[in-house]
């Protein structure tokens, strides 16, 4: 192994899971204590298998390997592609005992995942996420599922793997927005419970930027930790879970408002942060040098300070009052109470909502 792996668990009693980080993982690791069965179905998609495909298949010595490439896009995380997987477990004949793998983004976990959930009403799987944000934040904590016509992500499953497997090599291939959109939700740890590591990040943003490994396997350490610790404390989002939202409502305003896939989801995010940190300025929770310290992070990052130039504060408005978080029609955020300490609430003052909005829509 090399020096910098790194190893931590997701405490779930006994659905608990270890996560491997490190570089040089894939091919050199041996998943097969992880797989009960003699049967794996590795999921993956046609940009990721040229370039991780041969490695991940040499992890399970002695098991019988087949593969399944699914069309690349979050246009594709839909019932007739997620079907595409069925038929190959079918086709091969793999029992109630297989073991299905998830090799690439979030896309491919969270159809990976919601396929496991429902095969034969059950099956393991493990996760082998190759983009960072899938490394940071959908592999660990285990939402599954597809998306609707009507919506994204309304049809899923809970189910936890049995291992993360996470290589920082692969990110070497990432396109550099893609980077950019899972340092959003890396900062976001860091705002919202760990203010030691927004320092560490002001230190190492330029490491990370320029993808040093020894910079990333902490980073994502410290980030699946923070996402570890708010999910064994609330694994099914009865309330603490919301604060992983921070920026997403306004962030959702701006991924709908620009169209699906104009902006990555971390991109939105991103200025979707520096939104509430705005708000938690005006409400008397954090103050300037904070907002400061969080748009700094934000533009080293490389992610855009500002919503897209056509979009009104009625824009914000009509697209934040649908948020799955509302209740009862009162419109619910995240907001920073300090920095390092994330609540959520409907009690923001609607004449401070509407400074934010007015100072950011240009
Ligand atoms: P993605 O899976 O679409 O990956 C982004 C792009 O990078 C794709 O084109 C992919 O093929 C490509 N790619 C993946 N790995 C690569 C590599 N190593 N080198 C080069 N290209 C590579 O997007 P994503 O950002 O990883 O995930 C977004 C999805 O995750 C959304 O569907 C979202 O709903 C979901 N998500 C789920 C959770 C959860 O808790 N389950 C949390 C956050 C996001
Ligand atoms: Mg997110």
């Amino acid at each position: 192994m090399s020096e910098i792996f790194r190893e931590l668990t997701v405490d779930l009693g006994e659905r608990s899971y270890p996560i491997i980080i490190g570089s040089g993982l894939l091919g050199s690791t041996d998943l097969s204590p992880y797989v009960a069965g003699s049967q794996v179905m590795i999921v993956t998609n046609d940009t990721v298998a040229p370039l991780y495909l041969d490695k991940i298949r040499n992890s399970f010595p002695g098991k019988q390997v087949d593969t399944v490439v699914l069309p690349d896009g979050e246009k594709f995380k839909d019932w007739q592609t997620l079907n595409q997987i069925f038929d190959a477990l079918l086709e091969q004949r793999h029992s109630r005992k297989t073991t299905l793998v998830a090799l690439g983004g979030g896309v491919i976990g969270d159809m990976a995942g919601f396929a496991a959930a429902c095969y034969q009403r059950g099956v393991p799987f493990i996760q082998v996420p190759t983009t960072l944000l899938s490394q940071v934040d959908s592999s660990v904590g285990g939402k599954t599922g597809i998306n609707h016509p009507l919506g994204k992500n309304m049809i899923g499953a809970f189910h936890q793997p049995q291992v993360v497997l996470i290589d920082t090599d692969t990110l070497q291939t990432l396109p550099p927005r893609e980077v950019s959109a899972g340092l959003a939700e890396v900062i976001k740890y860091g705002l919202i419970r760990d203010t030691e590591f927004l320092a560490w990040l002001e230190d190492n943003m330029d490491a990370l930027v320029g993808l040093e490994a020894g910079a990333l396997a902490e980073a994502i350490y410290r980030s699946c930790a923070c996402k570890a610790e708010v999910v064994a404390l609330d694994e099914r989002e009865g309330g603490l879970r919301a604060i992983l939202n921070l920026g997403h409502t306004f962030g959702h305003a701006i991924e709908t408002f620009a169209g699906y896939g104009t902006w990555l989801h971390g991109e939105a995010v991103g200025t979707g942060m520096l939104m509430a940190a705005d708000l938690s300025v005006r409400e008397g929770m954090i103050s300037r040098t904070d907002y400061e310290r969080t748009a700094n992070l934000i533009i080293r990052a490389g992610l855009p300070r500002l919503p897209p130039e056509t979009m009104v504060p009625d824009d914000f408005m009509r697209l934040m009052a649908v948020d799955k978080k509302n209740v009862d029609g009162q419109l619910r955020l995240v907001l920073l109470k300090a920095i390092g300490n994330a609540i959520v609430t409907a009690g923001a003052s609607s004449g401070h909502l509407s400074g934010t909005l007015s100072s950011f829509c240009q």
